[in-house]
């Protein structure tokens, strides 16, 4: 798709931005007056296909819940407009009012019936599974994997196969099912990618004989006798004496305990049957041993789902709804698991010996035996080894095609000659570090050649990114281009349009500040001086994709912080000009496995190294009781005529609560710090309040800025010298220490303090923050990010709601990650358009299951 196409596409549903407002205002009070708003996104998606937008599973989703919006209850419309945000803000960026409204509506707890909440065997009557039905039929035995299809249309049959809803099954209990389709399962495929946690092997079924006290197995067991009890409470209890089951065995062996069973189990065990039965075997009264709401099921003939094998276990369904889950999951996988396309090319199948997806669906849910249930509970098995290849397998070879497809088309050759690239540099007040001279050299080879750049140029925080931005912008700016820059506050835009002025006084190069709010002259003036070609450098926020932004002639695209930005944007800026030359740039610390997985398609140059003079940060982390000893310190480094920030997060719960937060925690601190001046800042404020309040910090009239994070990048004041981040246990680690870089920047030595509120943080939270007490290095901590948190973090992509992958884990198939990537460079190398037949699967594949990922990728 063209990046006019994709700018088209993005604005089709950028319309549906202010009804979403509209709903959330005021606790969603709107999301109950919005009348026909489903309509409403049917009809932006459609236009969004109409320009060319790939028909990917997220237009679908906004689809399917504009339509559950429309029949909702004026109660579930609230977190029905919530998932329509969420699917939204994947696609293109969202403003952050609305982002935040509607996580916050998401973690809303669920109103989920009472079954599936209700614990165990205290299920209240009727919504438990029925018994397994001795007249549902067996199941078929498993067919053999059908051949692969030849043709588009029998692949197309094969996949309608699998997305056949749940509820179009013939014979399918409706308890698992619902199970299932409260979790978003609603066709066979999601049902058959809803990964089990856990295994137990019960491929062996003993005797009862054989277990102690303390074991946990499986039984096959007869039925002795039958007892009910009435607890204190009144509710039953069922007692069910069994034996093992060949004759000659010791009776009475051991008693099976049922706290409140439903009707059909209190009348469900008959003198005689066989049984299996599974759990822990406990001392009761009168030592006898027992097994306390076991897993039971009645022996037939046929294959059990529940017994003789090793069998899954699901995040979310009760213990005792897991056999009926099973048996449907059993089912799926026996009769249309075989169905599954296999999309992978054949030779990259064979050449690292994967399963096919078909088996390996119906072995992730049921380990052939011999699987070590540990190992397939850590998701390394054949099974999982497979699925999590060809997720990471079309992840690369969409990266992979798309570096090809931006190397082919030509675009700006500009001057980057010994001598245009000294004018680039002499504006600066500093010589270059070697790392940054060396970056600038990768960044000019790049500019200087026809084909556009692509380049990610990672580097610490104060590293000097925005030095070497500078240069390359100089560069354009020099052969007769404009160069833009995008950055995500309008506090970043400010500074960063002031640092540019200053360098540039005096050369007659204008800088225009695009921003959103501050609409009027000024904002007017700054577009006509871009489009008309006056301004030769635009810096400002996502205000520059605005529609009526145009360049005279744009030749270099600057997107700084690129984590903070969403889906499309680099293309929709990009798309203000004609194939200009890209430099993103992050001091969020990106993993090789991340970089990789998510800009495999860019690359990479880092600057490895602090300009001279910085001295490191001091951390050390507080409880929330020891505060006074923390704001003692801070009081010491006041005293010494240096400036602190205190930093109040604003995330996940209410932004209400937040803000009250940091504005009762500046009152506070003005008394705190008596003598001292206190200012505050947050996101709420008007451009021209946030500005001033900077600008009275920088001056240093201000000596204590108590600020939400909207201070998280770019801020640079080098006489502040203490930054206190209170609720630390909130914030990811690799903001904590985009925060921490915002002091150290001067000569004085300079301190970091987090308050935590560990009674309130997860198991976690004092390992992660110890992290930040142990380094420096930002690297370091992306990757113990990475391991506790998971990537959604790092990449900036929380606030989508969405996950990164359905099965692969980055941290732990970082060698799969490899493999993936070889073969994919590989594919396109030889078959770049994947147009040979066997590669046709994967073709089709790229746009109908993994477009999403593919907007995934697009990050940065
Ligand atoms: P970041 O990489 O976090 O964006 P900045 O570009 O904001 O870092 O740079 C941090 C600070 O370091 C700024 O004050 C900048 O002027 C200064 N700086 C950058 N490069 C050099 C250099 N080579 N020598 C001295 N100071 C530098
Ligand atoms: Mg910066």
């Amino acid at each position: 798709m063209k990046g006019d196409e994709l700018a088209l596409a993005a604005r089709a549903l950028e319309a549906l931005i202010p009804p979403l407002r509209f709903a959330v205002k005021d606790g969603f009070a709107g999301a109950e007056r919005l009348a026909g708003f489903g309509a409403t996104v049917r009809g932006a998606v459609e236009r969004a296909r109409s320009f060319g937008a790939a028909d990917s599973v997220g237009l679908r989703k906004l689809v399917a819940e504009a339509e559950r919006f429309d029949r909702a209850p004026p109660s579930e419309r609230r977190r029905a407009v919530a998932r329509m945000v969420a699917h939204l803000g994947a696609l293109i960026p969202l403003p952050p009012e609305l982002r935040e409204a509607a996580r916050a509506a998401r973690l809303e707890p669920e109103r989920r019936p009472a079954a599936a909440a209700a614990p165990g065997g205290s299920a209240p009557a009727g919504s438990a599974p029925a018994p397994p039905s001795p007249r549902e039929p067996e199941p078929a035995p498993a067919p053999a994997a059908p051949a692969e299809p030849r043709t588009a249309a029998q692949r197309e049959d094969r996949r309608r196969a699998l997305r056949r809803r749940l509820a179009e099954l013939p014979r399918a209990h409706p308890a698992p099912r619902a199970l299932l389709e409260e979790r978003g399962r609603e066709t066979v495929e999601a049902a058959l990618e809803f990964w089990p946690k856990a295994y137990q092997d019960r491929a062996r079924v003993g005797r009862i004989r054989e277990l102690a006290l303390g074991d946990e197995g499986s039984v096959l067991a007869r039925v002795v006798a039958t007892r009910v009890q009435r607890m204190r409470n009144g509710r039953p209890l069922l007692k069910v004496s069994v034996a093992d089951a060949e004759p000659g065995s010791a009776p009475a062996a051991l008693e099976l305990v049922f706290f409140n069973p439903p009707p059909w189990r209190l009348k469900g065990f008959a003198a005689g049957d066989t049984l299996f039965a599974s759990g822990k075997v406990t001392e009761g009264f009168g030592g006898r041993r027992q097994m306390s709401q076991p897993e039971v099921e009645k022996v037939q003939p046929g294959d059990s789902a529940n017994f003789g094998r090793i069998v899954p276990f699901y995040v979310g369904p009760a213990d005792f709804q897991h056999p009926a889950l099973r048996k449907l999951m059993k089912r799926l996988c026996d009769e249309l698991a075989p169905l599954a396309l296999d999309e992978l090319p054949p030779e990259i199948r064979a050449r690292r010996a994967l399963l096919r997806r078909g088996e390996a669906l119906q072995q992730v849910h049921f380990p052939p035996p011999g699987t070590d249930p540990e190992l397939a509970g850590a998701r390394v098995s054949p099974a999982f080894r497979r699925l999590v290849f060809e997720e990471l397998f079309f992840l690369q070879l969409v990266l992979a095609r798309r570096r090809r497809g931006v190397r082919a088309a030509p675009g700006i050759a500009f001057d980057t000659s010994p001598a245009a690239l000294a004018r680039a540099v002499a504006p600066l007040p500093f010589t270059l570090t070697r790392a940054q001279q060396r970056v600038l050299g990768e960044i000019a080879r790049d500019m200087g050649r026809p084909e556009p750049m692509n380049r990610l140029l990672q580097g610490d925080v104060g590293s000097g990114k925005t030095a070497v931005a500078f240069a390359a912008g100089m560069l354009a700016v020099g052969s007769g281009w404009q160069a833009a820059m995008m950055v995500p506050t309008e506090i970043l835009a400010e500074q960063h349009v002031r640092t540019l002025a200053e360098w540039l006084s005096g050369s007659g190069i204008e800088v225009a500040r695009v921003v959103a709010a501050a609409r009027g002259r000024e904002q007017r003036e700054a577009r006509a001086a871009v489009a008309s070609g006056r301004a030769r450098i635009a810096v400002g926020t996502h205000a520059l994709l605005e529609e009526e932004v145009a360049f005279e002639r744009l030749g270099l695209v600057v997107v700084d912080e690129q984590h903070r930005f969403g889906v499309l944007q680099r293309a929709r800026l990009m798309a203000k000009g004609r194939r200009p030359d890209v430099l993103v740039m992050t001091a969020t610390p990106i993993p090789r496995t991340l970089a990789l997985a998510f800009y495999g398609d860019l690359d990479h140059s880092k600057i490895d190294e602090l300009p001279p003079g910085r001295t490191p940060v001091s951390t050390r982390l507080f409880g929330d009781s020891q505060r006074r000893a923390a704001y003692l310190a801070v009081r010491r480094e006041l005293e010494r005529g240096h400036q602190a920030y205190v930093v109040y997060p604003l995330v996940e719960e209410s932004e209400k609560t937040d803000l009250a937060d940091a504005t009762s925690g500046a009152a506070e601190l003005a008394r705190t710090f008596e003598g001292h001046t206190v200012g505050l800042l947050h996101g709420r404020m008007r451009t021209e309040e946030k500005r001033e309040v900077m600008d009275r910090f920088r001056s240093g009239e201000l000596h204590v800025l108590v600020a939400t994070t909207v201070i998280e990048v770019g801020v640079d004041v080098p006489n502040a010298s203490m930054m206190v981040v209170e609720h630390a246990e909130r914030f990811g680690l690799s903001q904590l220490h985009q925060l921490r870089g915002r002091v150290g920047r001067g000569a004085a030595r300079s301190h970091c303090l987090l308050i935590a509120h560990f009674r309130r943080a997860g198991d976690d939270a004092r390992e992660r923050l110890r992290a930040m007490e142990a380094t420096q290095d930002g690297f370091e901590l992306a990757r113990v990010d990475l391991r506790i948190r998971g990537p959604g973090e790092l990449v900036g992509t929380r606030q989508s709601g969405q996950k990164l992958f359905e099965v692969a884990d980055l941290y732990r198939d970082d060698a799969i990650l490899e493999e993936a990537r070889e073969e994919a460079l590989a594919l396109v190398e030889a078959d770049p358009d994947l147009s040979r037949p066997e590669h046709a699967a994967a073709r089709e594949a790229l746009v109908q299951r993994w477009a999403d990922r593919l907007s995934l990728a697009q990050v940065g």
